[in-house]
């Protein structure tokens, strides 16, 4: 450890709290070895279901060198999007992370601006950002990093926080100061697998995707299998039930970041509401969120799917 990498550390670590990260974390770019096994038998066992574009990449998925050249950190970054206010009881649900502005543009904007610091103050230094983007194990980076340890649930979650927040990562040819991993702290409880409505966590840390709502509601683009009726516990898009029943998020505090706002009419939304609603309205509860991603048809499509 020399003392400019120190400060050079402290400096990213400061302005990511300014920019309004949760926490920031920082791992050498290397080869992810622990992950390889646990990647390879997780496709092997078809458990992206279609998400196809899982298998490509497989190399620079594990190996950030291979994806940024000459990297040398990862830069983890925790971003809060656990809102103070949730959806009508007597609605179809929604996954809390899309409420507001899709994260990706939030997340996107916060990142440049932490380049163009670190570039601003350190010197000349490349990188690239990432925002829930496939080719990074963004999970495995920050428990790398110390921000948390990945839960039986499969998601990354703190004590202090519980695992309401998007995680991001910047990738430099800076060498900096690493974090060490935490310690996991899930211990006897399985309130996580006991809860999930379609039973996709098969085993303690193992999610079968192709069995969670999330997938279902969001990636699949064929109808949704009629195995899973009545089983998606009223999710129309995104499901939150592992992570709502963690006792580890009882120490979820909402965000402050006002683009993470839903529409007002959103909240207030019936199932009669959504069963009947038009594009329009859609449009409108929806501008610039992430759920415009499945588009009108697929968001009717969940609906239906809840409704019929
Ligand atoms: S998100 Fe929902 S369906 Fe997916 S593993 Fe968690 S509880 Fe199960
Ligand atoms: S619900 Fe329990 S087992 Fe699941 S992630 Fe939280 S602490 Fe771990």
């Amino acid at each position: 450890m020399n003392s400019q990498t120190s400060k050079y550390t402290k400096l990213i670590k400061e302005e990511s709290k300014r920019l309004g990260f949760l926490s920031c974390g920082i791992s050498r770019a290397e080869f992810l070895e622990a992950e390889a096994p646990r990647l390879e038998k997780w496709l092997n066992a078809n458990m992206h279901g279609e998400m196809r574009y899982m298998e490509n990449h497989f190399d620079k998925r594990l190996d950030p060198t291979k994806l940024v050249d000459g990297s040398k950190s990862v830069v983890s970054l925790l971003l809060n999007y656990f809102p103070s206010q949730t959806q009508n009881t007597e609605s179809y649900k929604l996954s809390k992370y899309a409420y507001g502005t899709d994260y990706h543009f939030v997340i996107k904007d916060k990142l440049k601006q932490l380049l163009q610091f670190i570039q601003d103050e350190i010197g000349e230094v490349s990188g690239r950002a990432f925002v829930d983007s496939a080719p990074v194990l963004d999970k495995a980076w920050a428990a790398k990093s110390g921000l948390g340890w990945i839960g039986k649930h499969s998601n990354l979650l703190t004590q202090k926080v519980g695992s309401f927040y998007f995680i991001a990562e910047l990738i430099i040819d800076l060498e900096l100061d690493y974090d060490s991993p935490t310690t996991d702290h899930c211990g006897s409880c399985t309130a996580c697998i006991d809860a999930c409505p379609t039973e996709a966590i098969v085993k303690p840390y193992v999610v079968d995707g192709s069995k969670c709502i999330s997938y279902l509601t969001i990636e699949l683009k064929d109808n949704i299998p009629s195995d899973f009726k009545n089983k998606t516990d009223d999710w129309m898009f995104g499901c939150d039930v592992c992570q709502d029943v963690c006792p580890w998020n009882r120490f979820s505090k909402p965000h402050n970041e006002p683009l993470f706002n839903p529409h007002p009419e959103l909240l207030e939304m019936t199932k009669k509401d959504w069963d009947e609603i038009t594009e329009d309205t859609f449009k409108k509860v929806f501008k610039k969120s992430a759920v415009k991603r499945t588009k009108f048809s697929g968001l009717t499509r969940n609906i239906k799917f809840l409704k019929d």
